[in-house]
């Protein structure tokens, strides 16, 4: 029993070597006369969309929505409850008034309104957050429903109507964008209320920018795990049509962004915690 006992003390303690880092190759190809980064995650180029090199994500049953979860808990920053002063924690990414709506107790996306951000700025947090896409589901792929969610305003849970509507599945809703596909889709229809709950290590960089600890993220997507404290390997920023941005050292804390993407995406109930590093 003992020797059991110790076996699995010394495996527990040698599992973390076993997380093994994705690995990461680029290359460059024409395309259109022009020249273009691939980038390749543990052999998979970013944004495949071929099922048999990179398989869509298994569509899961949601949680029923969790009301209890919407309340900020004791000690949580409410950055959005519907209201209009609590907009004004928002404004657009240059600091000035944001021009989304306030709809029925929720921020809507304008089209050409760009990002909104929050005016305070946070590091490692739990974030909750609700999203509708719009009941009138409208265009396919990464035209229906896109917006995003952007921690430390760059690293990014996407936002999309994935109810019925098949993209590349680094790109789908709560894949984190480009680096990532979720574990399930746990979508709901358009519409409907859907809730994020993200908790978030923000990445270590030393003083000559070399990022020394990688961001993680959890993400519970409508009650359902789709990121189990994953290490982002890269930035999730567009850096071609299959290749992201790499990381690039920024200040210790940065604002939540939304995402603008052209369609009318709505948000209510968002409350952040900021957790120890
Ligand atoms: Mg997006």
């Amino acid at each position: 029993m003992k020797r059991i006992h110790f076996a699995l003390i010394a495996l527990a303690a040698a599992l973390p070597a076993f997380a093994k880092e994705p690995v990461i190759t680029k290359e460059i190809r024409e395309e259109n006369g022009k020249q273009a980064e691939y980038m390749f995650i543990d052999g998979i180029k970013v944004h495949e969309e071929d099922p048999a090199k990179q398989p869509q994500p298994e569509i899961v049953s949601p949680k029923p929505y969790d009301a209890k979860a919407a309340k900020a808990p004791e000690g949580a920053t409410i950055l959005f409850d519907g209201s209009k002063a609590t907009m004004e924690n928002w404004s657009s990414m240059k600091g000035e008034p944001t021009k989304w709506k306030l709809v029925d107790g929720a921020m809507e996306s304008v089209r050409g309104a760009g990002y909104i951000r929050t005016k305070q700025e946070f590091g490692s947090c739990r974030l909750h957050i609700e999203f509708a896409s719009p009941a009138k589901p409208e265009g396919s792929g990464q035209g229906r429903g896109n917006s995003g969610v952007f921690l430390m305003g760059q690293y990014e849970v996407q936002v999309l109507d994935s109810h019925e509507n098949t993209t590349y599945p680094d790109g789908q809703c709560g894949a984190l964008y480009g680096r990532k596909k979720p574990l399930v889709n746990a979508s709901r229809p358009p519409g409907e209320w859907q809730t994020y709950d993200i908790t978030f290590t923000r990445p270590l960089f030393d003083e000559a920018g070399k990022v020394t600890r990688k961001a993680r993220f959890t993400v519970v997507h409508n009650g359902v795990l789709i990121h189990d404290d994953v290490e982002l390997s890269g930035g999730t920023g567009w850096a071609g049509p299959h290749a992201a941005t790499e990381y690039a050292k920024h200040p210790d804390k940065g604002p939540i962004a939304l995402q603008d993407h052209g369609n009318p995406v709505r948000f209510r109930n968002i409350w952040i915690q900021e957790i120890a590093d």
